[in-house]
């Protein structure tokens, strides 16, 4: 494992408050493709994450430190995350469909297509405390062969959707992004924070976040503003803590940005980082997907 792992970079005194001083970034695996998609489990201790191109998901036991794989073949899996009743929801590429995994182990099929077009490959999903699942639909999985299976896309743009998995309705709640890709609430739930990755198909696109403000009836979206443009790659996921800061991958990083939109600290990792999740029983360990590793580092706050 590697030891010259860098400290966090403090660009603001908020920063310098979320950050234990003498903590470490910690490496807890090695030997993955492309990684994304943490989602810890509490009651397991344990984190799920996928390695896209591997076609697997793994595992992170936090009891004893051991990783080993959870699902293959994982049809390609990417964004992960729990729902209220400790249930694993899955975006899944190769079969461009949204899971979820029973308390007794059975996959069940929330959705897989829109208007009767199969979604493009679902990347990155949350769940709302109402129960609803939002999901991002870019085209990395269909875009080639690597992290799914090349094909043409057959809905007209990549969007995000909203589902009720009660009643099955899906709705489009946002059609204004390039390539839309990590999405998360802030803590109340008032805002929905979208990143868009457009720039990976679109030269000279830049690379952001936006801000959808949350209608009252809490199904809808507003109009959006911009947030943040990532200094370096693009943002591609990203967690809120209780303040409503922004931990996201950037580039070669994790970046903290204040609720006002301020670059407040840098965590460097050395390499690509895709996502990123709170975890332990606190919420207070910062898991991290970085390309080929799993990182993680105690944090002073705790996840939303
Ligand atoms: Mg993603």
């Amino acid at each position: 494992m590697r030891a010259d792992l860098p400290t966090p970079v403090i660009l603001d005194p908020r920063f310098k408050a979320l950050i234990v001083g003498h903590a470490k970034l910690e490496h807890l695996g090695t030997g993955y493709r492309w990684s994304e998609g943490p989602a810890y489990f509490p009651a397991g201790r344990y984190l799920i994450w996928s390695d896209i191109p591997n076609n697997r998901m793994m595992r992170f036991d936090e009891t004893d430190g051991s990783v080993s794989v959870f699902r293959h073949p994982s049809n390609n899996s990417n964004g992960n995350t729990v729902d209220a009743q400790g249930r694993l929801v899955t975006c899944e590429h190769l079969t461009r469909r949204v899971t979820r995994t029973e308390h007794n182990g059975s996959v069940t099929v929330l959705a897989d297509r829109f208007e009767g077009k199969r979604f493009n490959s679902p990347n990155d999903v949350v769940v709302k405390s109402d129960g609803s699942i939002w999901f991002s639909d870019p085209t990395y999985g269909i875009d080639s062969d690597y992290e799914g299976i090349r094909a043409e896309p057959e809905i007209d743009g990549s969007y995000v959707y909203r589902l009720d998995p009660a009643t099955g309705a899906l709705t489009l709640v946002i059609p204004d992004r390039v390539k839309p890709n990590g999405l998360a609430f802030s803590p109340d739930e008032r805002i929905l924070y979208v990143a868009d990755t457009g720039n990976t198909h679109v030269p000279g696109l830049p690379a952001t976040i936006h801000a959808y403000p949350v209608a009252a009836n809490g199904q809808t979206l507003g109009a959006p503003t911009h947030f943040a443009t990532c200094p370096e790659g693009h943002f591609d996921g990203f967690r809120l803590d209780r303040e409503g800061n922004i931990w996201t991958s950037g580039g070669r990083s994790v970046l903290c940005y204040a609720p006002d939109g301020t670059h407040i600290g840098t965590i460097p990792v050395g390499e690509i980082v895709g996502n990123v999740c709170f975890g332990g029983i606190r919420k207070n360990r910062l898991f991290i997907c970085g390309q080929t590793s799993l990182y993680s580092l105690y944090v002073k706050t705790n996840g939303a």
